[in-house]
Order: structure tokens, then C-alpha cells, then sequence
């Protein structure tokens, strides 16, 4: 199932080194020595729970259904115009931010205003196919991957701690 969710997220653009670099982006402040490859597998970890798999799985469907004109009206233009009042995508992406805790939550609400790496890129090619609920989801495995790394670390191994 998880390699299915990379080929999916893969199709719509979206590799797990690119969202490893959003996490490396929101990590390397607070955590000593911290690689790509830190994140690449904290991302990976995030990839292997079910919940993050159906929150992934139910979204792209709909971004897929809404570009190709297959969801039911006016849930279709809803969709496809990523209208300000539909806050669905944000709430399916919980599911997945969830599973960390409070910092994957507000780590979440971070990206959703920064639009730090791919997230932007995504946000900005919406004439090219549907990305409402691909964007979110996105962001939310950044955060939760992230929240992953934090709950990881030692209390000294973080870059700000006065005993370290
Ligand atoms: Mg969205």
C-alpha cells in the first residue's frame, strides 16, 4: 500500500525527496545535524500509517475526479475552483497531522500559510490540474514528519537547548 500512495502522490508530481525538503526546511533550526536522510525516512515513516494511506488515497481521488469532470454538481466546481469556504481539504489532511500530536498540528498551520517548497509550486499550478486537496496533503505529511523528527529527538539534541 505504501509503495501505491508514492506512485500516486508520484503521478500528481510529488516525490518523497520533495517533501523530505520541506521537513529538512522546518527542521534544520531546531535539530543538531539533522540530514536529508533523516527526513526522507521520517516522511517514509509517515507514508507507512494507514490513516495517512486513506487520507491520501480519498483526496488525490477527488482532485482526479473533480479535473476529469466526474463528481456531481456543485460539488465538482466546488472543487475544481478550490473555493475559500470548502475547508474539507484541511480537514482530511487532520487525519494525517493528527497522528503526531500538537506539532504536527501547528507545524501544519506553518506550511499552510508559507507555502514553503513544493507546496507553493502546487499552489501556484492550478490552471495545470486540480491540487485542493493535493496541497494540503502534502503539507500535512511535511508537519507530520516533522513531529515524528521533534518527538524523536533528545532533549540535548536540540539546537536551542540551554544545557546541551
Ligand atoms: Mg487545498
Amino acid at each position: 500500500m505504501e509503495k501505491l500512495v508514492e506512485k500516486k502522490l508520484l503521478e500528481r508530481g510529488v516525490s518523497v525527496e520533495k517533501i523530505a525538503e520541506i521537513v529538512y526546511l522546518l527542521q534544520e533550526r531546531y535539530i543538531k545535524r539533522l540530514t536529508i536522510n533523516d527526513c526522507r525516512e521520517a516522511v517514509k515513516a509517515v507514508l507507512k500509517k494507514r490513516e495517512v494511506q486513506h487520507a491520501v488515497l480519498t483526496g488525490l481521488a477527488l482532485d482526479v475526479l473533480a479535473e476529469k469532470n466526474m463528481l456531481p454538481h456543485p460539488l465538482v466546481d466546488i472543487v475544481k475552483n478550490d473555493e475559500g469556504l470548502y475547508g474539507i481539504d484541511e480537514v482530511l489532511a487532520f487525519a494525517i497531522t493528527n497522528v503526531y500530536g500538537s506539532i504536527g498540528l501547528t507545524n501544519f498551520g506553518y506550511l499552510d500559510k508559507t507555502k514553503l517548497g513544493i507546496i507553493g509550486r502546487l499552489n501556484n499550478e492550478k490552471n495545470k490540474q486540480v491540487n485542493t486537496f493535493l496541497d494540503d496533503l502534502i503539507a500535512a505529511i511535511a508537519a507530520a514528519a516533522s513531529a515524528k523528527l521533534a518527538h524523536s529527538q533528545k532533549v540535548t539534541d536540540y539546537v536551542d537547548d540551554q544545557s546541551g
